[in-house]
């Protein structure tokens, strides 16, 4: 139920980053409204629908930072991460030959950890609508907003609504952000964006045997693990997932695609070839089964600045910084964008309640443009320097003597 004397504001997408925004305002009295574009991830017809594709993700103790921070006092790091977390210390190169070498990120123990992409966002969906200050709109695609007017209109099942009822937007509405292309007819935004060549596809292998003592499925692989298997124009890497399964992803230049011309024999001859240990692991028909079915998906950067404009409106996670996903930041950093914004609205002393004054707010979604710039551009840099690394540099001697020095 939303608070006549607090402030509203309106969170255009209910992605990763929208409802980690969501909590984030709603725990500091803000009034929370989330229009989203998609039906609700949550009702049968779309579970069934999205666990045919599940990419996992790495969370790093960036994002875990962030939810922490935002969750104040509250548990919820502990009911979205410590049971749905795999803990992953250290990369493992797969070579053609069968060979496995494991590059361990860090001496002091520090690790990247998979977790459920779909899983993450309802439960994050759950923990936001529990909140008696949110609200969440599905099947509500936002089209457009006059900031200066505070009106905001979008469309369900092709009726226009209009809402005129709030004092901010946060756009958290990905990489092809509506609320970045409204922003950008107000202000002087720079933008910049590129496709790279490479496309993604997406594979699995199965849980293997039970195991007799513990009557549970076991890992075909080393589950605290990354695995690579670089082969310098094109990688295929897996992430566990808590059922013993993995998630595969193929990364390779469309223009690889196009020779395989959707010929389930010319994938598996490809296969055979490159990653015999993970095709066997897979099982070929399954294999097949999803490179003719799941989609190849294209990989965008895009890097804007400023992020606001005035105290109407601001964009975060991949509507503001969209990265290729090869340092595995993207979600990671979009969380923190919340933190940062939060941390310095409290900084600004930013109040909830209606009638304060709106210049703190426009000072601090000033700040947050200057101060975040310079951080985001180098995230969405190292992302794209990572692409060539994880393909190739990794199967280099001299890289990975340097690796093992930085280890000790
Ligand atoms: P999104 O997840 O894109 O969510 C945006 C939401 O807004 C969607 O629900 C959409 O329906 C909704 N929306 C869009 N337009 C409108 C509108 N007009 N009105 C209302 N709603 C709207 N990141 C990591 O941190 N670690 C990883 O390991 C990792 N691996 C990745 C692997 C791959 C293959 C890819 C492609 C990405 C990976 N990423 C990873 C990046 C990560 O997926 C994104 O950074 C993250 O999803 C961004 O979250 P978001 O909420 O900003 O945007």
């Amino acid at each position: 139920m939303s608070n006549h004397d607090s402030r509203t504001v309106v969170i255009s997408g209910a992605g990763l980053v929208g409802c980690i925004a969501a909590i984030g305002f709603a725990n500091k009295g803000w009034n929370v409204k989330i229009y989203e574009a998609r039906p609700d991830p949550r009702s049968p017809t779309q579970i069934q629908k999205l666990s045919r594709r599940s990419i996992n993700l790495a969370i790093s103790s960036r994002a875990l930072m962030a939810i922490k921070a935002i969750d104040g006092d509250g548990d919820l790091y502990h009911r979205l991460v410590t049971d749905a977390t795999i803990p992953m210390k250290g990369r493992m190169i797969h070579g053609t030959d069968g060979s496995l070498d494991s590059q361990i990120y860090s001496s002091k123990g520090e690790c990247i950890n998979a977790i459920d992409r779909q899983k993450l966002n309802n439960a994050l969906i759950d923990e936001a609508e529990a909140l008696p200050n949110v609200s969440v709109t599905f099947d509500a695609k936002i089209c457009t907003v006059h900031f200066d007017k505070r009106v905001l209109q979008y469309q369900v099942n092709s009726e226009t609504v209009t809402d005129k009822d709030w004092d901010l937007v946060l756009g958290a509405d990905g990489a092809h952000s509506v609320i970045r292309n409204q922003l950008m007819r107000v202000i002087r935004m720079n933008f910049a964006q590129e496709y790279i060549p490479h496309a993604y596809l997406e594979l699995s292998i199965p849980p293997g045997p039970i195991d007799k003592q513990t009557g549970e499925a076991t890992f075909l692989l080393d589950a605290h693990h990354l695995h690579i298997w670089p082969r310098h124009s094109f990688m295929l890497i897996a992430l566990p997932n808590q059922d013993r399964s993995f998630t595969c992803t193929l990364f390779a230049p469309f223009e690889k695609f196009d020779e395989l011309a959707n010929s389930k024999e010319r994938f598996l001859d490809m296969f055979r070839a490159e990653f015999p240990d993970a095709i066997k692991l897979m099982g070929e028909e399954s294999a097949a089964q999803d490179y003719m079915t799941n989609p190849k998906g294209s990989l965008i950067t895009i890097k804007c600045s400023p992020y606001h404009y005035a105290d109407r409106a601001v964009i975060v996670g991949d509507a503001a910084h969209s990265m290729v996903p090869f340092y595995g930041q993207g979600m990671n950093a979009g969380f923190e964008d919340v933190r940062v914004l939060l941390s310095l609205m409290d900084a600004e002393g930013v109040s909830s309640a209606k009638s304060s004054p709106s210049a703190p707010l426009a000072r601090t979604l000033d700040r947050y443009s200057k101060e975040r710039e310079r951080d985001l551009r180098s995230i969405v840099n190292l992302a794209m320097g990572n692409y060539v690394e994880m393909r190739s540099k990794v199967t280099n001697p001299l890289y990975k003597i340097r690796k093992q020095i930085d280890a000790v």
